[in-house]
């Protein structure tokens, strides 16, 4: 019993053994493949990463220029990375957030800056 104690006592004035996580997160390392991003400004939708994919996570629709992923199908395997020949896609070594409903991400064109009125004159 005064083994036990001491064990006990011990462990309520330790450190905890893992973090508070979601609260206190562990930065990544560095090179950790974490998630994929896209860059629609330079994507030239040709549907490269689409079919180099292979776990079906990139659909292309080259008609309304959108680009679909879905990061719950991913496995940042880089394949579409290496692929895409506009160097659209990148891999961020930050860890996506855990989530309770599954979405996907759909892509598109930024819309083309807004032309200001001419000054009269
Ligand atoms: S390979 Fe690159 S340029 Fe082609 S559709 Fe995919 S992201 Fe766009
Ligand atoms: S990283 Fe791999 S699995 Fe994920 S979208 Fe790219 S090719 Fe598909």
């Amino acid at each position: 019993m005064p083994n036990m104690l001491s064990n006990i006592l011990g462990n309520i004035f330790a450190r905890p053994a893992t973090r508070a996580y979601p609260a206190v997160r562990r930065p990544p390392f560095s090179g950790a493949r974490g998630h994929i991003v896209f860059d629609t400004k330079s994507c030239g939708f040709c549907g490269a990463c689409s079919r180099r994919c292979p776990s079906a996570a990139i659909v292309i629709n080259r008609t309304d220029k959108t680009l679909t992923f879905d990061p719950f199908r991913c496995i940042i395997c880089e394949a579409c990375v290496e692929v895409c020949p506009r160097k659209s896609i990148a891999v961020d070594s930050q860890y996506r957030a855990p989530a309770y409903v599954k979405t996907v991400e759909v892509h598109t064109l930024p819309a083309p800056p807004e032309e200001a009125p001419r000054a009269a004159g």
